[in-house]
């Protein structure tokens, strides 16, 4: 969890490949919904280009539907849901349902100033979906993916003005389900400053999970 821009998509995808999980975005799995344009994904890009969040009836019939289908050895790692105290109650019903159970959350943080530095200059690539910085994270030839080759593009919802609406809403509907998760038996909270670079986040990450390790 954490503001858009922290860094969650990066390090949930080198925490996936590491630990053998499947990485669930939820943003990622919007997109291509939206990108596929569909009578959902056009009523979810509504939402997305404005900085809200898509209503809970329809998140959790997409996200319930691709974590049923995931089957990676390590589990599954969630990116972007829950973002709502009802959807973090329904997956807690429907792990428990399952004899599953959320044991860890990972919550990184950042400065807003950073954020809007982050997002702004966020770029992604429109066929292998790697993700890409302008100033922090520049592709060897500029503009141009790594690995495709394509030219890399900015998402719809990545303008100053609308991540600002995205923090607002952030701080009003998704830091509550932090506190739900705090409150939680059986659960640990990690706090990690995301405003160090990639690979001491990463860092951090791995030795505040092999502490819970450690507990357990
Ligand atoms: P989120 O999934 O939380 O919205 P991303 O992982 O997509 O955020 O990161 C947002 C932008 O910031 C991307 O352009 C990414 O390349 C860049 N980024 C991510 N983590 C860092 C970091 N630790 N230092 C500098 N840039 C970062
Ligand atoms: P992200 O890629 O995580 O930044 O998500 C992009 C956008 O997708 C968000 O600003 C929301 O509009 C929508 N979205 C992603 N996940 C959720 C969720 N769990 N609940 C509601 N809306 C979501």
């Amino acid at each position: 969890m954490g503001p858009p821009g922290a860094g969650k998509g990066t390090q949930a995808k080198r925490l996936a490949e590491k630990f053998d999980m499947a990485h669930l975005s939820s943003g990622d799995i919007f997109r291509a919904e939206k990108t596929g344009g569909s009578v959902l994904g056009r009523e979810m890009a509504r939402y997305m280009d404005a900085g809200e969040l898509v209503p809970d009836e329809i998140v959790i019939g997409v996200m319930t539907r691709a974590i049923t289908k995931s089957k990676a050895p390590g589990g599954f790692l969630l990116d972007g849901f829950p973002r709502t105290v009802a959807q973090a109650r329904v997956l807690d019903e429907q792990l428990s349902a399952a004899g599953a159970a959320l044991d860890v959350v990972v919550v990184i943080n950042a400065e807003d100033e950073l954020i809007v530095e982050r997002i702004t200059g966020r770029r992604s690539c429109p066929d292998c979906g790697k993700v890409y910085h302008v100033k922090f994270m520049p592709p060897k030839r500029k503009g141009l993916c790594d690995a495709c080759g394509v030219e890399l593009v900015q998402r719809d919802d990545d303008s100053e003005a609308v991540v600002r609406q995205r923090l607002e809403t952030y701080r009003r509907q998704t830091e509550p389900v932090i506190a739900y998760y705090r409150g939680r038996p059986g659960c640990e909270v990690l706090d990690i400053d995301g405003g160090a670079n990639v690979d001491e986040v990463t860092a951090l990450t791995v030795e505040a999970l092999d502490g819970v390790k450690a507990k357990a």
